[in-house]
C-alpha cells in the first residue's frame, strides 16, 4: 500500500481510550474528484471525511490519519454501541451506485491490500466488525451496495461470510440480528434491519422477509462468532 497523502481538515482527536475496533466500508456516490473535494472541504455546514478514498484504478488517498476520528459513519449502531466514528476507520470507495455498478477488479485488489494493512495495524478489528455503512445504519444507508463483493473479501480474510446449509435460527429473528451486531428494532423498523442483513449476505433477494434461508445464514454467522453479543 502506497497512499497519496491528501490531508483533510475534517477530523477530531480520538478520546476515551477505546481501541479502534470497527472498519466501515462505503461507496462515494460521486466521481473521484468531487468526492475528494467534499471530503477535504472544511467550510461545509456538515463537514465529512474518511480516512481513505479508493479510486476505481486502485489509487489510495489518505485524508485522515487513523489515530484521528474521521466523519464518515454519522448516526450508527453496532454491537450495542452508537456513533461509531469514535472507534472506527472508514474507507470511501469510488462508485456511483454500488447496487448498479460493479467494482472493478483492480479496485478490489487494492481494497483487499488496504484492509489487510488496516487490520494488521488495528488488531481489535475482529472479522465481525468489518461492516458496511448499511450494516450500521439500516434504512438510512445502502452503501457499499448489492454489487460489493463481500464474499471475495471474506475469502481474503476480511470480514465474515456465511457457510451454506446451517440450521435456521428459530424464534425471534430480531433478537438474533441484534446479538450479531445490528441495531435494536426499537430504533429502526424490523424489516429494514432484515433488509440490511440481506443486502450484505443475500443480495439476490432483499425483501425484508425473515425466511428460512435468511435465518440459516444468520445462524451460521452466529455460530462463527460463538453466539455471543
Ligand atoms: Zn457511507
Amino acid at each position: 500500500m502506497n497512499p497519496i497523502e491528501l490531508p483533510s481538515p475534517n477530523h477530531a482527536p480520538r478520546t476515551g481510550g477505546a481501541p479502534v475496533d470497527v472498519l466501515v466500508l462505503h461507496y462515494t456516490e460521486l466521481p473521484l474528484q468531487e468526492s475528494l473535494d467534499i471530503l477535504c472541504d472544511g467550510a461545509r455546514e456538515h463537514r465529512v471525511s474518511s480516512h481513505y478514498v479508493l479510486a476505481e484504478d486502485g489509487t489510495i488517498y489518505r485524508l485522515v490519519p487513523e489515530d484521528r476520528v474521521a466523519w464518515h459513519a454519522g448516526r450508527s449502531h453496532w454491537r450495542g454501541r452508537e456513533a461509531l466514528n469514535a472507534t472506527s476507520v472508514g474507507i470511501e470507495i469510488v462508485n456511483l451506485h454500488g447496487d448498479r455498478h460493479d467494482y472493478p477488479p483492480q479496485q478490489i485488489t487494492a481494497l483487499i491490500d488496504l484492509c489487510r494493512t488496516i487490520l494488521e495495524g488495528n488488531p481489535a478489528i475482529v472479522p465481525r466488525n468489518v461492516v458496511g455503512h448499511s450494516d450500521i445504519a439500516p434504512r438510512r444507508k445502502i452503501d457499499p451496495g448489492l454489487r460489493f463483493p463481500w464474499h471475495e473479501l471474506a475469502r481474503a480474510g476480511i470480514g465474515l461470510w456465511p457457510r451454506p446449509d446451517a440450521r435456521p435460527v428459530e424464534g425471534d429473528i430480531q433478537a438474533a440480528l441484534q446479538r450479531f451486531g445490528y441495531v435494536s428494532p426499537l430504533e429502526v423498523a424490523p424489516a429494514d434491519i432484515v433488509m440490511a442483513f440481506q443486502r450484505r449476505y443475500r443480495a439476490n433477494r432483499v425483501d425484508g422477509v425473515a425466511d428460512a434461508e435468511t435465518r440459516a445464514l444468520l445462524a451460521d454467522l452466529l455460530d462463527q462468532v460463538g453466539g455471543a453479543p
